[in-house]
């Protein structure tokens, strides 16, 4: 078992430089405690290899001098899923970034790693429970949406997550964009965007029979890295299912009792 410990980003890393400087706690999770029953027989998850993710993009740095490169998970995120670049960090939304970490402990090997963000979808989302309008809502499935329909831009689901995983459109995105996919929802200025899991490609492939894979993971393995594993964890026999059971995974911010649905290994290179 993984002792408790505490985990400090340094600073903002590839797209992470709109977000605020943020000190992460996290403990390894036994797989008794994966998710609450829930109706559907599927429940969406997702594992991270961190020292995958900080071999490649500790590689990307070096090749391009640039350190707030965006790696391929990245840039297949922004462009899959509408996401707009302005070119201004403030403002940006970012669905998926790069935060570099530093373990808050010392004589451990590797000092810096790398980490994708996105939403956790929370068993227990507390986006949802502050939603005013039930814009935002959790799927039986487990993913965590929001309708942006019903979404009045009041933020208080930005307020409430504690991971800072949704962005807020100052803009039209349409601006924003040098190409549209037209199956992904376009959103509008002054409502909330974040990560769905690819919830298109979920149904889709579901629909289909076959596996489903977002487009991070999609563009990862492409990439040869193979970091980001996706699935169903109600599946015994699903690739996710094997990973999490032979692994010490670990949730961000466990304190806060939402249950992340975003598993890290090879955390501090174990
Ligand atoms: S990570 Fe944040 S936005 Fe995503 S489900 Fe959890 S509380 Fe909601
Ligand atoms: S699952 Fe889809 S929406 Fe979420 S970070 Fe990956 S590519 Fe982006």
């Amino acid at each position: 078992m993984i002792s408790r410990r505490k985990l400090l980003i340094i600073a903002g890393a590839a797209t992470a430089s709109a977000m605020l400087p943020v000190q992460i706690s996290a403990v390894s999770q036994g797989q008794e405690n994966l998710s609450e029953a829930a109706s559907s027989t599927r429940r969406w998850a997702m594992v991270v290899d961190v020292q995958k993710c900080t071999e490649c993009m500790k590689e990307f740095i070096r090749k391009t001098g640039n350190p707030e490169v965006k790696p391929p998970c990245v840039v297949a995120c922004d462009k899959e899923n509408n996401v707009p670049e302005f070119e201004n960090k403030k403002i940006d939304p970012q669905w998926m970034r790069i935060a570099r970490l530093k373990l808050d402990k010392e004589s451990v090997e590797p000092e810096e790693m790398y980490i994708p963000l996105l939403c956790n979808h929370c068993e227990h989302p507390p986006c949802v429970q502050v939603c005013l309008t039930k814009a935002s809502f959790k799927r039986p499935d487990g993913i965590v949406e929001i309708d942006m329909h019903r979404c009045i831009g009041c933020r208080y689901c930005m307020i409430a997550c504690p991971y800072g995983a949704r962005s807020f459109n100052y803009l039209d995105p349409r601006e924003g964009l040098k190409e549209v996919n037209p199956k992904v929802q376009m959103r509008t200025e002054g409502v909330v965007e974040k990560c769905t899991f690819c919830v298109h490609r979920v149904d889709e492939a579901v629909a289909k029979g076959i596996e489903p894979e977002p487009a991070c993971v999609e563009a990862c393995r492409l990439f040869g890295k193979n970091a980001l594993v996706f699935g169903n964890i109600k599946d015994p026999n699903s690739e996710i299912s094997k990973i999490l059971r032979k692994t010490m995974p670990v949730q961000l911010r466990p304190e806060f009792g939402t249950d992340p649905h975003v598993f890290y290994i090879k955390l501090g290179g174990e």
